[in-house]
C-alpha cells in the first residue's frame, strides 16, 4: 500500500506545483496585458538628478473624467527635506503621490523634478529616483531576504545586512527558526502589517533612490510596532527628499513641512507649531487625535 502512497503522493504535489506556477504566469501575464496608464515620449531624455527638488504647479486630476480628485494643487518640496501629507481619509493623498511616481498622468498642470517636467523624462530614469514604500506591500512568495534583495538585485550581502538593520527588521528576524531564510508571502509565514512596512522599508533603502514616498498603513498599530517604523524611518529619510503620507499625526511632527488636504484641495501647509497656531484644519485633527490616544 506504501508503495503506491508515495508515488501518488508525489505525483499530487507535482499536480499542485505545476498548476500554482500556471496562475502565477497567468497573474503575470493578466499584469502585462493591461494597458499602460502612462507612456513615454518618443524623445525623452533620463532625468538628470541635480539636488532633488519637487514641484507641484497648478495640478489638478481626475481617474473619470465627471469626478476631480485634486484641484489646482501648488507646492514645492526643497531636497533633503522631509514633507507630511496629511488629511481625511478620501482626501487624494495616495493619488498625489501615484501621480508623482506617473502611474497617471495629471489633467492639468505640471510636475517637476529639478525643474524638469516629469513627462518628458524616461519612465526608467524617473521610477529609479524614486523609492516608494506603500501601504500594502507586495510579498512575493520567496524568503524574507529575497524579498528585500528586490530593491536592488545587484545588492550585495552586506548590504542586504545593513538594510535588515537599518529597517529594525533584525530582532524580527531572529524570533525566526530560518531567519532571513524564511519563506513569506501567501503561501508562507504571515506577517504583521507592521513588519510588512518595515521590509518594504529595508527594500527602499536597499534602492538608494534619492526621494523617498512612505505612505502610512491606516491600520492602527500598537505603539511597539509604530516606535520600530518610526525608528527605521529615520534612518531611511536622513538624506533624502522625503514625502510621507501620514494617518496618525504623532509620525510626523517634525517634518519641514505639513501639506493638509481636504477633498482635493491643499488647504494648508506649515510646520506642526505653525499650524497649531493657527487653529485651523490640522489643529483641529491634532485634537481630536489627541484625545483618542
Ligand atoms: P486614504 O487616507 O484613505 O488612503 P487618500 O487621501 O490617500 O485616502 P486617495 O487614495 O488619493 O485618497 O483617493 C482619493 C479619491 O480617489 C477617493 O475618493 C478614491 O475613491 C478615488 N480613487 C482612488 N483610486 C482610484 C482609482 N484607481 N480609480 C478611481 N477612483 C479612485
Amino acid at each position: 500500500m506504501i508503495q503506491l502512497f508515495l508515488p501518488l503522493n508525489f505525483l499530487g504535489f507535482v499536480y499542485r506545483e505545476i498548476r500554482r506556477a500556471l496562475t502565477d504566469l497567468e497573474n503575470m501575464l493578466g499584469l502585462l496585458n493591461k494597458k499602460p496608464q502612462v507612456t513615454e515620449r518618443p524623445n525623452a531624455q533620463n532625468l538628470i538628478l541635480t539636488n532633488g527638488d519637487i514641484a507641484f504647479n497648478n495640478v489638478s486630476f481626475s481617474y473619470n473624467a465627471n469626478r476631480p480628485i485634486l484641484n489646482d494643487i501648488s507646492f514645492k518640496i526643497n531636497a533633503g527635506s522631509k514633507v507630511a501629507v496629511v488629511g481625511a481619509s478620501g482626501a487624494g493623498k495616495s493619488s498625489l503621490a501615484r501621480l508623482l511616481y506617473r502611474f497617471y498622468d495629471v489633467s492639468s498642470g505640471t510636475i517637476t523634478i529639478d525643474n524638469q517636467a516629469i513627462d518628458s523624462v524616461t519612465l526608467n530614469s524617473l521610477r529609479s529616483a524614486i523609492a516608494i514604500v506603500p501601504q500594502d506591500t507586495v510579498l512575493f512568495n520567496t524568503t524574507i531576504r529575497e524579498n528585500i534583495a528586490y530593491g536592488r538585485p545587484s545588492a550585495t550581502g552586506t548590504e542586504i545586512d545593513k538594510a535588515i538593520e537599518m529597517a529594525h527588521l533584525k530582532d524580527f528576524i531572529s524570533t525566526l527558526e530560518n531567519g532571513d531564510k524564511t519563506l513569506v508571502g501567501e503561501r508562507g509565514l504571515k506577517v504583521s502589517g507592521g513588519e510588512k512596512q518595515r521590509i518594504a522599508i529595508a527594500r527602499a533603502i536597499l534602492k538608494r533612490s534619492p526621494i523617498l514616498i512612505f505612505d502610512e498603513a491606516t491600520s492602527a498599530l500598537d505603539s511597539h510596532a509604530e516606535q520600530a517604523i518610526l525608528n527605521a524611518m529615520r534612518a531611511v529619510t536622513q538624506n533624502h527628499t522625503s514625502v510621507v503620507i501620514a494617518h496618525r499625526l504623532s509620525t510626523i511632527i517634525d517634518a519641514d513641512n505639513i501639506l493638509v488636504f481636504n477633498k482635493g484641495e491643499l488647504a494648508e501647509q506649515g510646520t506642526h507649531s505653525a499650524l497649531l497656531l493657527k487653529n485651523g484644519q490640522y489643529a483641529q485633527m491634532w485634537q481630536l487625535q489627541q484625545q483618542e490616544d
